[in-house]
């Protein structure tokens, strides 16, 4: 019988291989710049074009290659940066294995011209499907550019893998913000399909910070500083008052690369202990130079992870050297007046137009004369209409003009709890609690139908800040009063999202906030939604935000923590990226917006949940996909009391 091994055709590998290297348009924007680096530019260029799914560029005015180098750089194992196995344990270069480029070539159209320092002429090579498609002597300037077209043209699978462009730009930006924030002496700038999104001259490191986080930043920074044998620690943390509710700005770097390391970010959250709330995450840029025969540097190459010789003992330096910096700035505290940005803004009415609030009276309604009008339509319809006219989807808590509005949602009772009494239909209704996922939402007022009809107004009890309990005709139903005020927001908001005319309060005063560029990028993504649902956005350029007026369910308190938190969420990306932006936003606002479990709800404010959970078009179930009740019926309690 033959022979059945074979070795795999070059291209073959080299796609295998790049599936490591290579997972996203970031990855090749990580080994580009890299290289660059490595070549000793002093001036890179990133642009890119739809998050770098159709083009990746980086121009760098490094060493530059020759042309057999030029060649020879698309070749596997082939590299200029070591030459033995010893020089691993010296390495001061980010690359060293020699598979970038030609993972990158086996996976995208791939165009390079380049020219080494001092020479006349240079060359230009096309790369397709990994090998080369041309090549020629060419005018360029010194230095290299290495454009990376179309990503995963041959590997359809992997395309379709790739996330939203607003994702993969994220991970375009941080991979930017890693390399620049590592090296403030070159100068970096990054375009994203034409807009200019950094411009990074060289500086230092406190100023490369400020460059890329926002002129607002420099107040926040306390350097911190040590040197030990061990360990030249260098950079800063954020006052603890500038500790963030979502993981902002977190960065490590060993060597001038960054790293992930839980164990030193442990470190570092130890020495604000005390200082910040436990749930709220400190910022730091810590870079850390050590020897490098004490690191591990024989890592995966799309790895951030590292593992030191001595992580104890660095572990120690780092926590006390950050206690030491914040020790001395809490000696000295500094007035910090930009908390309140607001102020310093011109009060300014935009000729943006605004939604007022409305209430809509039924000028012909009467509770007692009702019934026959309900009975006409549906429970389901009749019940969305009621309740949304008492409330815009938000229970107010202080029962705030509740009592003008009472009638609306009595005539649900009124009409819901007669049909309830003469028919056999809604007794069938049976809710168990291992059957929420699955069922088809249920017209809405059914469930309530069935409640004893004792009048228009019911008993709720909160039970330990976090259920609602009522009863229903065949027993009780208890519910998880966060789930269900999140899937009240959540439906809230993706309505107005659809009608687009979010209710908009004009504020007294804007509210202007600071982010960094790439948060700005993810803002004016959002922006059109955002205004779809009630926010008014006045400016939205440089590092600002100016908002004029917001959604009638959020009050002026809880802007920056939604606003914050919205970008979060985006930048965590919600793992399911079958999910719309729309979906997306909603899903976020309600998780933030959304009262909380231990929040002690009055009379009002529970039968007004209790209400609009109803009234929702899936009442069962959270916008995560979570049970929201469980009903308890009589027969339950019976058989318990056996
Ligand atoms: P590695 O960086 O691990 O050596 P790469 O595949 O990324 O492997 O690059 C291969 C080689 O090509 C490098 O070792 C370097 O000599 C050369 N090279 C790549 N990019 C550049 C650049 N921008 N300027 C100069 N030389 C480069
Ligand atoms: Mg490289």
């Amino acid at each position: 019988m033959a022979d059945i091994i074979q070795l795999l055709p070059d291209h073959v590998a080299n796609q295998i291989a790049a599936g490591e290297v290579v997972q996203r348009p970031a990855s090749v924007v990580k080994e580009l710049i890299e290289n660059a680096v490595d070549a000793g530019a002093k001036e890179i260029k990133l642009i890119a074009k739809d998050s770098g799914k159709t083009l990746i560029q980086v121009v760098d005015n490094g060493a530059g290659m020759s042309a057999t180098d030029a060649r020879l750089s698309f070749e596997r194992h082939a590299t200029s940066k070591i030459r033995s196995a010893d020089d691993l344990f010296r390495l001061g270069t980010k690359g060293f294995r020699g598979e970038a480029l030609a993972s990158i070539a086996a996976i995208a159209h791939v165009e390079m011209n380049t020219r080494r320092q001092g020479e006349e002429i240079g060359t230009r090579i096309r790369m397709e499907g990994g090998k080369i498609a041309d090549q020629e002597v060419a005018v360029s300037p010194e230095g290299t550019s290495i454009a990376v077209k179309n990503l995963f043209f041959n590997i359809p699978a992997r395309r379709n893998f790739l996330k939203s462009n607003q994702v993969e730009l994220r991970h375009v930006i941080d991979e930017f913000q890693r390399v620049a924030l590592a090296h403030p002496d070159i100068h970096f700038e990054m375009y994203h399909n034409g807009n200019d999104l950094f411009s990074l001259p060289a500086s230092n490191y406190r100023q490369r910070v400020v460059n890329i986080f926002g002129s607002k930043t420099n107040e926040k920074l306390v350097p911190v500083e040590e040197n030990t044998e061990v360990v030249k620690l260098s950079g800063f943390v954020y006052k603890p008052e500038h500790a963030r509710k979502s993981r902002g700005e977190q960065f490590f770097f060993v060597n001038n690369r960054f790293i992930k390391s839980p164990y030193l970010h442990h470190a570092v959250v130890s020495a604000f202990e005390g200082l910040i709330k436990e749930q709220a995450h400190p910022g730091y840029f810590l870079y850390l130079d050590v020897d490098p025969a004490t690191v591990d540097i024989n890592i995966h190459p799309t790895k951030t992870e590292i593992k030191f010789d001595d992580e104890h003992m660095l572990y120690a330096i780092l926590r006390s050297a950050i206690k030491h910096s914040l020790g001395q700035f809490n000696i000295a505290p500094v007035l910090d007046f930009d908390k309140d940005a607001a102020l310093d803004t011109p009060y300014d009415y935009k000729d943006k137009p605004i939604n007022v609030p409305t209430i809509e009276v039924d000028s012909d309604f009467n509770p007692f004369r009702d019934e026959e009008g309900i009975s006409h339509s549906g429970p389901e319809k009749t019940g969305t209409e009621a309740r949304s006219k008492y409330q815009g989807g938000r229970p107010s808590w202080q029962g705030s003009g509740r009592q003008d509005r009472q009638g609306d949602w009595e005539s649900l009772y009124v009409g819901l709890g007669d049909k309830s009494g003469d028919s056999d239909g809604f007794s069938s209704v049976e809710i168990e609690s291992d059957e929420v996922a699955g069922m088809e939402g249920k017209p809405a007022g059914k469930l309530f139908g069935e409640r004893e009809s004792e009048g228009p107004s019911f008993t709720t009890y909160q039970l330990h800040k976090k259920y609602i309990v009522t009863t229903i005709k065949s027993g009780m139903v208890v519910i998880d009063q966060h789930r269900a005020h999140q899937r009240v927001l959540y439906e809230q908001f993706l309505r107005q999202m659809t009608v687009k005319e979010g209710i908009s309060q004009q504020l007294l005063f804007p509210i202007v906030l600071y982010y960094s560029a790439s948060d700005m990028a993810l803002l004016k993504e959002l922006r059109e939604t955002l205004e779809f649902i009630g926010f008014a956005i006045a400016r939205l350029e440089g590092e600002e935000i100016e908002i004029t007026g917001i959604p009638a369910s959020v009050s002026e308190s809880e802007v920056s923590m939604i606003l914050e938190q919205l970008i979060a969420d985006f930048k965590d990306e919600i793992p399911d990226s079958s999910f719309s932006q729309s979906d997306r936003l909603a899903k976020s606002l309600s998780k933030t917006l959304a009262v909380r479990t231990g929040e002690l709800l009055n009379e009002a404010s529970q039968e007004a949940l209790v209400n609009n959970l109803f009234a929702c078009k899936e009442p069962r179930v959270s916008p995560f996909n979570r049970p929201i009740y469980i009903t308890i019926t009589v027969e339950d309690l019976e058989k318990k009391f056996l």
